[in-house]
C-alpha cells in the first residue's frame, strides 16, 4: 500500500523513466533477461505519443501515432514475443487528400508535371546524405513542387516544417516481413500493444509518476519522484524527451546533458473529433495535409472503418485555443460544433531534427559507456516506432552487456 505523503524506498534492477514505445522496448528487452524493472511515468497512463483514444462503446481512434509497417521488424519480434501477432489489423487503403484554399485535392493533381519531368533525373546522380529534405527532395521534383506539394506533406509526418531534417532520417528503407501486413494497427488502437508491453510480468508500472531528480548512491541511482518517493535503481534509463533529460542529468551527467539541451523539440497538440458517419459528408479518406493552414495534418479512422461513427485528429502546432481549434475542425470537416459526439486533446512533442542532429546523438553516446545510465528515444536513429524500438534494443544489450 502506498501513501502518498512518505518515501517509500524500493529498489530495482532497472528503473526506466517514461512509458512511451521507447522505454517500453527497453523494460521489455531487460524483463526477458531475467532483470526486475520499475518504469515511472508522468501521465495517467503508458503510451506517450501513442495514444488510441476509447470510447465506453468499443469505438477507438488515434490521438497520436498510428500506423505500424510491416518493416518494423525489431517492434514485430516484440509483438509476436507477446502473442499479439493474432490482434494486428490491416489497414484498409484509404487516400491522402491535400486540402488547397478550402477544397480536397488529389496529390498528383497538384504537382506541375513539367517541372517534375525536368527535375525527376536528378533521381539517378543525387545522393541523401548530408542533405537536408528540402535541399535532396527539392532537387527531386523541383523547387515549386516541393513548396507546394511536397513541402506540406513531408511536415505532416513530424507535424512540424520538416525543410531541414535531414534527408536519411524520415522514410528509410528496411526489410519487409511478408507474413504481416505491409500497414497496420491492432483491434483498440496501437495503445493495445503499448498496455499490452506495460502489463508484462516483471514490469511495475507506476503511473502519475515524474521522475524530478536524480542522484548517485552506492551501487546505483536513486530516483526521487514529485510528490517525495524515492526509489533505488541499479541501473538507470532514461526514455523521456530530449529537453527533460537533459534537466534530469544536468549534474548527475553534465556532458550527456549538455548535447541533449541542443535537441530542440516542437510541441504538437492533437485534437481528435468523432461524429455519426451519417452525418460527414467528406469522402473516405486517410488523411488530410493542409497547404499552409494552423495544422499539419488531420489522421482519420477510415483506415479501420466504423459502420455508425467517423473520426478525424486534427495535430496542430502551439498557439491557438481549443475553441479556435474547434472551429477550424468544423471547417474543414464541414460539421456543426453539435454534431461531434466526442472532443479529445492530447499534448506530445516531436524532436526537430536538423543537419548536426547525428553529431549531437554521437556526443550523447560518448559519455554514456559504464556510467550505469542508458538513454533512448525518437532523437537517435530517427522518429519512426521501429526507430525507437531499434534504440531502445541497442541500449538494452548495452546494459546488459555493461551492467549486470
Ligand atoms: C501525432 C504523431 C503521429 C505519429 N505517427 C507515427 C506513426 O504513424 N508511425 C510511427 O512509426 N511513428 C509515429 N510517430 C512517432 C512516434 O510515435 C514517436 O516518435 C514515438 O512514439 C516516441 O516514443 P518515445 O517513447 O521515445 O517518446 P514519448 O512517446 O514522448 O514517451 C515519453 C514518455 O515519457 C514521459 N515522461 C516525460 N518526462 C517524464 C518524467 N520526468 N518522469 C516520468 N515520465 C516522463 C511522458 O509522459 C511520455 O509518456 C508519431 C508521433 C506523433 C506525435
Amino acid at each position: 500500500m502506498r501513501d502518498n505523503k512518505s518515501t517509500v524506498t524500493e529498489k530495482f534492477d532497472v528503473v526506466v523513466l517514461g512509458a512511451g514505445i521507447s522505454g517500453l522496448c527497453l523494460a521489455h528487452r531487460v524483463v526477458r533477461a531475467g532483470r526486475q524493472v520499475l518504469v515511472l511515468e508522468s501521465a495517467g497512463e503508458p503510451g506517450g505519443c501513442v495514444r488510441s483514444q476509447r470510447q465506453p462503446d468499443g469505438f477507438w481512434f488515434e490521438m497520436g501515432a498510428h500506423t505500424l509497417y510491416n518493416s518494423y521488424g525489431s517492434l514485430l519480434a516484440i509483438i509476436d514475443e507477446l502473442g499479439l501477432g493474432d490482434r494486428i489489423l490491416a489497414r484498409r487503403r484509404a487516400p491522402y487528400r491535400l486540402l488547397v484554399e478550402g477544397k480536397l485535392r488529389s496529390i498528383p493533381s497538384q504537382l506541375n508535371l513539367a517541372e517534375l519531368f525536368a527535375s525527376a533525373w536528378h533521381a539517378f546522380s543525387e545522393r541523401k546524405q548530408g542533405r537536408t529534405v528540402a535541399d535532396y527532395y527539392g532537387k527531386l521534383v523541383g523547387r515549386k513542387n516541393w513548396k507546394r506539394v511536397l513541402a506540406p506533406l513531408f511536415a505532416a509526418v513530424p507535424s512540424q516544417p520538416a525543410d531541414d531534417f535531414p534527408a536519411e532520417i524520415l522514410f528509410k528503407k528496411r526489410p519487409r516481413r511478408k507474413d504481416v501486413p505491409r500497414s497496420y494497427t491492432f483491434a483498440g488502437g496501437i495503445q493495445t500493444l503499448t498496455d499490452r508491453m506495460a502489463t508484462r510480468p516483471g514490469i511495475t508500472l507506476r503511473t502519475n509518476a515524474t521522475a524530478c531528480a536524480l542522484a548517485r548512491t552506492e551501487g546505483g541511482f536513486v530516483v526521487t519522484i514529485a510528490g517525495g518517493d524515492r526509489v533505488l535503481a541499479r541501473c538507470l534509463a532514461l526514455a523521456i524527451p530530449a529537453p527533460e533529460a537533459a534537466g534530469l542529468l544536468a549534474h548527475l551527467a553534465p556532458e550527456a546533458a549538455t548535447a541533449l539541451a541542443r535537441i530542440v523539440v516542437a510541441k504538437i497538440e492533437s485534437v481528435g473529433v468523432v461524429a455519426d458517419a451519417h452525418h460527414v459528408r467528406l469522402p473516405h479518406l486517410a488523411g488530410i495535409v493542409p497547404v499552409n493552414d494552423t495544422f499539419f495534418s488531420v489522421v482519420t479512422r477510415d483506415v479501420v472503418p466504423d459502420d455508425r461513427l467517423r473520426a478525424f485528429t486534427f495535430h496542430f502546432g502551439a498557439g491557438q485555443t481549443l475553441d479556435q481549434r474547434i472551429d477550424r475542425i468544423c471547417a474543414v470537416t464541414r460539421l456543426d460544433r453539435d454534431q461531434l459526439v466526442c472532443v479529445a486533446t492530447h499534448a506530445t512533442s516531436l524532436p526537430s531534427l536538423s543537419l548536426v542532429h547525428a553529431g549531437i546523438a554521437d556526443e550523447i553516446d560518448r559519455h554514456l559507456p559504464r556510467s550505469g545510465l542508458y538513454i533512448t528515444g525518437n532523437y537517435f536513429g530517427g522518429l519512426a516506432i521501429e526507430d525507437c524500438s531499434l534504440r531502445s534494443a541497442k541500449e538494452a544489450d548495452r546494459l546488459l552487456a555493461e551492467a549486470i
